[in-house]
C-alpha cells in the first residue's frame, strides 16, 4: 500500500527574496498493490509536483509517504534513500534526463550500482532488463542520442526496473511518441505489471490513456484533487464540473470541434477564493465564490469536491 498525504512545496525568488508557493496541498491518496492509479489534469495542475514529491525531489512541508511500512517526510536525501529504493520515476522526456555520455548499460544498472552493496555482474544485470523490455542485447553499447523515442521510454522502462520496485510512477509515458508506439508503452507496462505485480502511478493529460490504463482515477485541479473513485465510475458518472469539462474537451463526436475548458488555469500566487475552479466552472453559483466545498462521497469510493456533487452524480449516474 503506499500512501501519501497533504503538501509539498515549490520555491521561487521573487526580486531576490524566496517565497513559497504550495503546489499540492490537502491530498492524500492510498494505492493498493498491484493496481494502477491515474493522476489527471491540465498542465499546471499539480501532477507532475505530486509524482515527484512522492520520491522526495520535490520537499514536503508535511505529510508523508508510506510504503508497506517504510516512510519518508520532510527534506533530505536521508529519510528517502528507503523509499527510492521501492520507488521508481519515469521522467516524461527520458531522453533529457539521461546522461548523454553514459550507455544503455551503464545508464540502466545504475540504480543498482547505487542502492545494491554487494557485487554484481553489470553486463548480466543489463541484459535481463532490456530482454523484460523487448530490447536486443545490441543496445547495451548504445547512447541517449542513438534511440528513438519509444527505444528510449523502454530504456527508461528498463532503468525503473532495475531495483524492482513496488511502485513506479510514469509522468506522461506515450506523450511525443506515435499512437502505434503509444499502444506497445502501454501493453509493456500492462505486461510487466501482470509479470511483477507493482503498482503504477500513470500521470497523464490524456484521458483516453487514464481510462485504458488505470483502476482509480485521480483528477486534479490546482494542486487539489477535485474527484477521486474507480476509473469506470468516474468517467461513467463524473461528478464534477471540472472532469466533466475535461471528458468533453476530449470526447467530441465526430464532426464537431473539442469544446476547450474556458479560461486559463488561475495563478497559484493568486488562488480563487471558495471553490477554485468558479471562474471557469460554466455551472458556478453565487454560493461557489465564497464558499470551498468539502469532498462528498457521491458513490461508494467516489468522491468530488463540489457544492452540487450528489446532484451531479445522481443526473449521470
Ligand atoms: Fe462549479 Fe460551484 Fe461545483 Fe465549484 S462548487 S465546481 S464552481 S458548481
Amino acid at each position: 500500500v503506499v500512501q501519501y498525504k497533504a503538501g509539498s512545496w515549490l520555491g521561487a525568488k521573487v526580486a531576490g527574496r524566496p517565497y513559497r508557493i504550495d503546489a499540492v496541498a490537502g491530498v492524500s491518496l492510498e494505492l493498493p498493490a498491484g493496481k494502477t492509479y491515474g493522476l489527471v489534469g491540465e498542465s499546471g495542475s499539480g501532477k507532475t509536483t505530486l509524482g515527484r514529491a512522492i520520491v522526495g525531489l520535490v520537499p514536503l512541508t508535511s505529510g508523508i509517504v508510506r510504503i508497506d511500512g517504510a516512510d519518508a517526510q520532510g527534506y533530505g536525501d536521508g529519510p528517502w534513500r528507503l523509499i527510492r529504493r521501492d520507488v521508481a520515476l519515469i521522467f516524461q522526456d527520458p531522453v533529457a534526463a539521461m546522461n548523454p555520455r553514459m550507455t544503455v548499460e551503464t545508464l540502466i544498472t545504475e540504480p543498482l550500482a547505487i542502492h545494491r552493496a554487494e557485487r554484481f555482474d553489470r553486463r548480466q544485470e543489463a541484459r535481463q532488463l532490456l530482454d523484460m523490455v523487448g530490447l536486443p542485447a545490441n543496445f547495451l553499447d548504445r547512447y541517449p542520442h542513438e534511440l528513438s523515442g519509444g527505444q528510449a521510454r523502454r530504456i527508461a522502462v528498463a532503468r525503473a526496473l532495475a531495483l524492482r520496485p513496488k511502485l513506479i510512477i510514469a509522468d506522461e509515458p506515450t506523450a511525443g511518441l506515435d499512437v502505434s508506439v503509444q499502444g506497445d508503452i502501454l501493453n509493456l507496462l500492462s505486461d510487466l505489471q501482470d509479470e511483477l505485480g507493482m503498482s503504477y502511478l500513470i500521470i497523464t493529460h490524456n484521458l483516453a490513456v487514464a481510462r485504458h490504463v488505470t483502476d482509480y482515477v485521480g483528477i486534479m485541479y490546482l494542486g487539489r484533487l477535485v474527484e477521486t473513485g474507480a476509473t469506470a465510475d468516474v468517467f461513467k458518472a463524473p461528478s464534477h464540473p471540472y472532469t466533466k469539462a475535461l471528458l468533453a474537451a476530449h470526447t467530441a463526436e465526430p464532426g464537431h470541434a473539442a469544446a476547450p475548458i474556458r479560461g486559463e488555469i488561475p495563478s497559484l500566487w493568486h488562488r480563487p477564493t471558495g471553490c477554485e475552479f468558479h471562474s471557469r466552472c460554466p455551472a458556478a453559483q453565487p454560493i461557489c465564490s465564497t464558499q470551498t466545498p468539502q469532498a462528498a462521497e457521491v458513490a461508494p469510493d467516489h468522491h468530488a469536491s463540489c457544492h452540487f456533487a450528489v446532484a451531479y452524480h445522481a443526473a449521470e449516474a
